[in-house]
């Protein structure tokens, strides 16, 4: 049956790809929609974008996914939802001396994903020395010996959490939208064969169930708690990330800086200009969480995994040594939902009529959020994925995957805690 305006929709996941679709359906006119989270308030907790900025920029080792950064960085420069929790102070993406040949090799083919591509002509400057980092980036005064790469000025960041709450209180003013919060989803069930999807809810103060004609998990990294089935394709992974604080001084200092990623080191952003924190995440292959072969986030993340802080002063020793003591403040491992391709999944579940995925974030997914959830309606509204790489993919083995722009090798947080 075709879906029409007036079917019922349930959002389960109010997180990143969970408001934009939501944004996208009330925006097309869809009727009934209901969003559920567990958290209390929105960003919650455990969601992804509950973070002071994530990174924007459009370089991509597949060009596929550099065209759709690049309609997203049209909306975040432009679309009065979004812009104002947008920056674009450009991208210092490069290798310090020390990296592995697997790093260089990854920043070379993200760079020849864009250096042709009309949309950033002159936007881009080779760094081959220490005096062509400082052009760019004179406040970075760190040795940087032997540290190559380019700046990209057709990028930036995003104020994600602040960008999460302006659309969740735009959505929930939408007509026909429903949001409720403190609800965590515990199962999933057919109703009387055809008659729509059930799902049960866990609430402070007792249960509930939910009925709708469709039903949309984007549950980010917790998806497998709820269908084991998509536990193969799917693996939970953290990383640390973690805020040096600045005084106002100092944070003027750093001011317009560009987001700099060292592939083999980690990244840090400009000082947030409200409260002066510095936001950075090492590199690295990540942590996971396994039980019984599937890997779900932790309720409690507020923790630094042995190894970690050493690995966030190495990048202030080598790009701002002046900090490299400043105490580590408001840290927490962040989980994404890797698949072994690195592809999102957004599908129809096989043999379960009205279900469906939007997932496998892969920790490059925020960038997205204006228009992620317009590919989440283009689904539901052709009935099939004709985007073969989002597809649903029995067989695929995320947890086995070696991803090209990451270094070192994933560990399980039981073998380090
Ligand atoms: C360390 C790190 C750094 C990153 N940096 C970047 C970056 O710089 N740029 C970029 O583009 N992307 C980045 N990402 C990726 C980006 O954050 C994710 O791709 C994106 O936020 C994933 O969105 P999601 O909707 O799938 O999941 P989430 O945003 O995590 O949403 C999931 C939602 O589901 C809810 N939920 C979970 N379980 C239940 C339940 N049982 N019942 C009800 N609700 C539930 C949660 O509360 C949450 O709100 C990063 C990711 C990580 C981990």
């Amino acid at each position: 049956m075709p879906l029409t305006k007036d079917n019922s929709i349930l959002i389960v996941g109010g997180g990143t790809f969970g408001l934009s679709t939501a944004y996208h359906l009330a925006q097309a006119g869809y009727t009934k929609i209901t969003i559920l989270d567990k958290g209390d308030s929105i960003p919650s907790p455990l969601s992804a974008g509950n973070d002071l900025n994530k990174i924007v920029r459009a370089e991509y080792e597949d060009p596929f996914y550099a065209e759709l950064a690049l309609s997203a960085i049209a909306e975040w420069a432009s679309n009065p939802l979004f812009a104002p929790h947008y920056s674009q102070v450009g991208y210092l993406l490069g290798n310090s001396a020390a990296a592995p040949e697997k790093s260089k090799r990854s920043l070379a083919k993200s760079l020849a994903s864009i250096e042709r591509h009309p949309a950033f002509a002159k936007q881009i400057t080779a760094i081959n020395s220490r005096d062509d980092v400082r052009a760019v980036a004179p406040a970075l005064d760190g040795p940087m010996d032997g540290w190559t790469g380019y700046f990209n000025r057709l990028a930036g960041y995003a104020r994600a959490a602040d960008a999460l709450r302006s659309v969740y209180v735009a959505v929930k003013e939408m007509p026909g939208v429903d949001v409720r919060l403190g609800r965590t989803v515990v199962s999933l069930n057919h109703e009387d064969g055809n008659a729509g999807l059930a799902v049960g809810v866990n609430t402070a103060s007792g249960k509930e169930t939910y009925t709708a004609d469709l039903v949309i998990l984007t549950l980010g990294a917790s998806l497998a708690n709820l269908l084991p089935s998509i536990g193969q394709q799917i693996t939970a992974k953290s990383w640390l990330i973690t805020h040096i604080q600045l005084t106002a001084e100092e944070a003027v200092q750093l001011e317009g800086i560009p987001v700099t990623y060292s592939r083999d080191l980690g990244f840090f952003f400009e000082p947030d200009r409200q409260t002066g924190l510095l936001k950075i995440s090492p590199s690295g292959a990540g942590f996971t969480n396994r039980n019984n072969g599937i890997s779900v986030p932790l309720e409690k993340n507020d923790f630094v995994p042995p190894g970690e802080e050493e690995a966030v002063r190495n990048i202030l020793r080598e790009h701002l040594p002046r900090f490299a003591d400043r105490p580590l403040v408001n840290s927490k491992m962040c989980w994404c939902a890797d698949t072994a391709d690195s592809e999102y999944i957004i599908d129809f579940v096989p043999e379960r009529k009205g279900l469906v995925v939007a997932t496998g974030d892969s920790g490059h997914a925020f960038k997205m959020f204006p228009v992620m959830g317009g590919w989440v309606r283009d689904l539901l509204e052709k009935g099939q994925q004709d985007v073969a790489r989002w597809r649903w993919k029995e067989g695929n083995d995320a947890a086995a995957a070696e991803v090209s722009w990451r270094v070192g090798s994933t560990r399980d947080l039981s073998e380090v805690l």
